[in-house]
């Protein structure tokens, strides 16, 4: 998607943090982190958000999750914790029309 910025970072267009990279999948620091640890996983590939990911290629969310373990672990939150959020749509606040996964951690976060 030519304008959307989380494909400019796969692009390597837009500067990012990056922290993990797959052949399918990448994570990097959030801008603006609302927690000590706050990472961004997303697809290289576009989608606007988890509703258009259709039934046989839902197989991304398993690549996901690999990542997301092993950052967790690597980012030292696997012991204590941490919180995955995916905001799909507008009354969700989506703010990037690109699936990612939020890996929020590194402080007692509110229930
Ligand atoms: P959403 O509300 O869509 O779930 O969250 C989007 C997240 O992307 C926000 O936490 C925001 O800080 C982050 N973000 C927006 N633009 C950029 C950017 O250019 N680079 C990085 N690393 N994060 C961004």
């Amino acid at each position: 998607m030519e304008n959307c910025i989380f494909c400019k970072i796969v692009k390597g267009e837009l500067p990012a943090q990056k922290v993990y990279e797959s052949e399918k999948v990448l994570a990097f620091k959030d801008i603006n982190p609302k927690a000590p640890v706050h990472i961004l996983v997303i697809p290289k590939k576009h989608y606007d958000s988890i509703i258009d990911i259709n039934d046989d290629e839902m197989d991304i969310i398993s690549h996901i999750h690999v990542a997301i373990n092993k950052i967790a672990k690597d980012m030292g939150v696997d012991k204590t914790g941490f919180r995955i959020v995916n905001n799909c749509g507008e009354d969700a606040c989506q703010e990037v029309k690109h699936v990612h996964y939020h890996i929020l951690g590194g402080k007692k976060l509110r229930a």
